[in-house]
């Protein structure tokens, strides 16, 4: 796979880690028209945020201790991320947390070595505390390329997520594949599992720029990948392309997107600087929204990064070492907080993290939920920034019905809101009817008064329009952020 920014190993998006100048960049116009042609959303650098459905016990508890949206304090942790290193051999581009097995990916030697990496995961979901009563809602199985994980071994991790953290039995389960490493029968065997969502490393429809960055397939594997998941039945896929590759001229990357979406993908990622994300209704990733809207959730593997008590912890990327420290923690009897160490993200950062996640996303910065978080003084401040790019027309204000309106209407209807509704918890609003299994909890935006970047000139100046954003927040003075209102 390709990591974008919201990708865990590569879950970096946050202000502090990033800074808002290495925040990727926007989609361009050529892939806004190619792709809204067809019935795709825009999503992301406009990912599209939503919520988690839970239980009223769980909900309760969360109202009871959270601090602010995406407190990853809360009691209930819904999400996981399981890191599965195998690929078939390094692309010349990727720095993540990889082991190259080379072509006979099913050799005894190279399924003892998954076995042996998957007992190691095993170990260490087991000296991994719960935190909260509440089931896991999306699973997601990153890479390295999981796709090549035999389905016994998954069915392993799937197993013990359930008897460790319990898994919801409409759970968002997904798989990243790469082509050329699976076939109809195994993508049959992983919906048997529970898997609901494949996520497909296609990058490229052409055989000169796949060679070219070192990628283990070709066109033909392409081909034979979608006619696969397509005949598997899988209920929700995605193709990921890569716009950035070296020799890449406009005339191909037409052609990739024209082919990307006669491919009928239900969600389509597009790779560069940036992370561009887009979905056909009720096809967003679950997952993916965990991310975006700083909700915690546990990560396993090498060098996997976890967001759990309002701590980012990366796990060691080098095998030996990885292996090492699940040793110490089972020594240690387990039941521990990885990272639980580190000092917990500062409420500023939290409240430049949100500004910074929510403005990159479709559904945009809810003024409501800032205001109520953080204060009358945070919104002020906020808006203030935004207040030259509303005028340009890259930033928009709408009030609680989804109506354009100036960002002083929507902050007056914030503050309305905030005087008669009690803010729910962020993972609290109900599942939308008639959605599928693993559709139901992160499809719908928030209803509340917000403001957003205009697709696409906003979202092209995105960067910029945060970075102003930021300088307005001297976090260096004794503002209080705390949501004092
Ligand atoms: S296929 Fe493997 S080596 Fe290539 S980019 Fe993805 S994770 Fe990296």
């Amino acid at each position: 796979m390709y990591r974008g920014v919201i990708r865990n190993p590569s879950v970096s998006i946050t202000a502090r880690q990033v800074g808002v100048l290495a925040l990727p960049t926007s989609p361009n116009t050529m892939q806004l028209g190619y792709i809204s042609k067809f019935g795709l959303q825009a999503a992301s650098a406009s990912v599209l945020a939503t919520s988690a459905a839970v239980d009223s016990r769980a909900a309760a508890e969360r109202a009871s201790t959270s601090r602010m949206p995406g407190d990853s304090t809360v009691a209930g942790v819904r999400s996981a991320y399981i890191h599965l290193p195998f690929c078939k051999r390094k692309c010349f581009y990727c720095d993540f947390p990889v082991e190259a097995v080379g072509r006979d990916t099913t050799s005894p030697k190279v399924e003892a070595r998954m076995r042996a990496y998957v007992d190691t995961v095993l170990r260490e979901m087991k000296t991994t505390k719960r935190l909260g009563t509440g089931t896991l809602r999306t699973v997601f199985f990153g890479g390295g390329t999981p796709s090549l994980l035999p389905p016994s071994l998954l069915e392993l991790l799937l197993n013990a997520l359930d008897v460790r953290f319990g898994l919801a039995p409409d759970a968002e389960v997904s798989v990243e594949a790469d082509p050329g490493t699976f076939d109809v029968q195994r993508l049959r065997q992983y919906r048997q599992l529970g898997v609901t969502r494949l996520s497909i490393g296609v990058q490229a429809f052409q055989n000169e720029l796949l060679e070219a960055c070192g990628r283990g397939h070709d066109l033909p594997d392409v081909v034979a990948a979608v006619e696969a998941v397509q005949a598997a039945g899988m209920p929700s896929w995605s193709l990921d392309l890569i716009s950035g590759l070296p020799g890449l001229t406009a005339e191909a990357w037409r052609y990739s997107l024209q082919r990307a979406v006669e491919a009928a993908p239900d969600h389509l990622s597009v790779y560069d600087l940036q992370v561009s994300n887009y979905a056909r209704p009720g096809h967003r990733c679950a997952h993916n929204q965990v991310y975006w809207r700083g909700l915690p959730y546990y990560a396993f593997g090498l060098g996997a990064a976890s967001y759990l008590a309002g701590r980012r912890f990366s796990r060691p990327a080098r095998m030996r070492e990885y292996t090492a420290w699940v040793d110490t923690l089972s020594a240690n009897g387990g039941d521990t907080l990885p990272g639980g160490y580190l000092p917990e993200e500062s409420q500023e950062e939290l409240l430049l993290d949100t500004i910074m996640l929510r403005l990159r996303t479709a559904d945009g910065l809810d003024l409501a939920q800032l205001r109520s978080r953080f204060g009358t003084e945070a919104l002020a401040t906020a808006l203030r920034a935004l207040a030259p790019h509303e005028q340009r027309g890259t930033v928009l204000a709408l009030d609680g019905q989804g109506r354009p309106c100036s960002s002083a209407e929507a902050a007056m209807n914030a503050a309305q809101e905030a005087a008669t509704t009690p803010m729910p918890p962020l993972d609290a609003i109900p599942p939308a009817a008639g959605l599928g299994r693993g559709q139901v909890d992160y499809q719908q935006p928030g209803g509340g008064p917000r403001v957003r970047l205009s697709d696409p000139q906003g979202f092209l100046l995105s960067n910029d329009i945060i970075s102003d954003v930021f300088a307005a927040f001297d976090i260096t003075k004794a503002t209080d952020y705390k949501g004092t209102v």
